[in-house]
């Protein structure tokens, strides 16, 4: 099935067109360089951007694709999580363009797309698949049996997400927003056991699949204070890659030990910080020792964009799961176990 797919959870405007498990255009329009002076995404600065960017995004893909809207057998969209007023950006113009063209529309769950993106890369995911999702809202090792119905959490954090220790630890670093690349660059000069931080929950007796990033942000908050205290210059890129090597390291030991666990033989990583380079090496390492194979995306298709929103729509369509109805809601907070937003008339 050829499909649309449009995200707008965030600061990203994306429009993506998929044929099946092909990439047929990705299409990205970002509003972070208006949120970087205020260190974070601004809600109403993302939502106008959104609006701005709308249909000469979809207007892109399209070009990009080389397929005609009236070609189109669906329209999908993330319905959450996300910014409430930027979700309603995407999910409004999904509508409209489903309406106008005639077109069934599936509002879909953005985290479930972390994950289906992957066909666009490795072909049909594994039944089951064990999934580590790792974001900026979301941190959560989660098994899927069938990703356009059944997603189910086997653990998720405790406290602050991957992505968002990122970027709280680039900016006690005084690296700028986004966090995440920059402290990936940083790290590349450093040593990852400079300094030894801590490795939130994985105790003997702590919850084996769930997830705490909190301590170690304090940590190294703490660990950067002191030097400054004492008048010592930082080194930035020490710190950047013993941090990084911090959470690769719980990100890893956790999903290998629940695809044990679970009997399962492939990883599949998604989510923006699945785009970082060091945890994709250990990753890549800590797999094969487990004779587990690993997928993960291009970094391109790990942060957030609308060929993931589309993948999953396609995947819907092929199994001929039902639309949403055109009053669809945007729903801000979207539990990761609903896939999609089901036919309001079924309630
Ligand atoms: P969610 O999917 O939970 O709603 P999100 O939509 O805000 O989160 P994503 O694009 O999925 O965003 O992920 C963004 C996060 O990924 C940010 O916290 C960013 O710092 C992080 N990130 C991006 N690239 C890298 C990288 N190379 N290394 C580490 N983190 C990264
Ligand atoms: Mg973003
Ligand atoms: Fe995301």
């Amino acid at each position: 099935p050829l499909v649309l797919g449009i995200e707008t959870s965030c600061d990203e405007t994306g429009v993506g067109i998929v044929r099946g498990h092909t990439l047929l255009a990705d299409a990205v329009a970002s509003s972070v360089d208006e949120h970087a002076r205020f260190g974070g995404v601004v809600p109403e600065v993302a939502s106008r951007a959104h609006l701005e960017a709308m249909v000469p995004t979809v207007r892109r893909a399209l070009d990009e694709a080389g397929v005609k809207a009236s070609d189109l057998d669906g329209i999908s969209v993330t319905a959450g999580p996300g910014l409430a007023g930027a979700l309603l950006v995407g999910v409004s113009a999904a509508k409209a363009y489903a309406y106008a063209l005639g077109k069934p529309l599936y509002g879909v769950n953005h985290l479930a797309s972390h994950i289906c993106v992957d066909q666009l890369e490795h072909g049909p995911l594994p039944e089951p698949t064990m999934a580590l999702l790792v974001s900026g809202g979301h941190s959560s090792l989660l098994l899927s049996p069938d990703i356009t119905s059944d997603v189910r959490p086997l653990g998720a954090t405790i406290d602050d997400a991957a992505g968002e220790a990122f970027d709280k630890v680039a900016r006690v670093l005084g690296l700028g927003f986004p966090g995440g690349p920059a402290i990936d660059r940083q790290a590349r000069e450093g040593d990852p056991e400079a300094i030894l931080f801590p490795r939130g929950l994985t105790g003997p007796r702590d919850p084996a699949f769930d997830f705490s990033f909190s301590g170690l942000k304090t940590a190294v908050a703490r660990w950067v204070e002191a030097r400054r205290r004492d008048g010592e210059p930082v080194p930035v890129a020490d710190v950047a890659a013993s941090f990084q090597e911090a959470v690769a390291d719980v990100l890893t030991r956790k999903a290998v030990k629940a695809c044990k666990e679970q009997g399962a033989g492939h990883l599949m990583i998604g989510g923006g910080v699945a785009a970082n380079s060091r945890l994709r090496a250990m990753a890549e390492r800590r797999c094969e020792d487990a004779g587990i194979v690993l997928r993960v995306p291009r970094p391109k298709l790990c942060t957030d964009n609308g060929a993931m929103v589309a993948a999953l729509g396609a995947e819907m369509v092929a199994r001929g799961r039902t639309p949403s109805a055109l009053d669809l809601p945007a729903d801000s907070s979207l539990p990761v176990t609903e896939v999609s937003v089901p036919d309001a008339s079924l309630d």
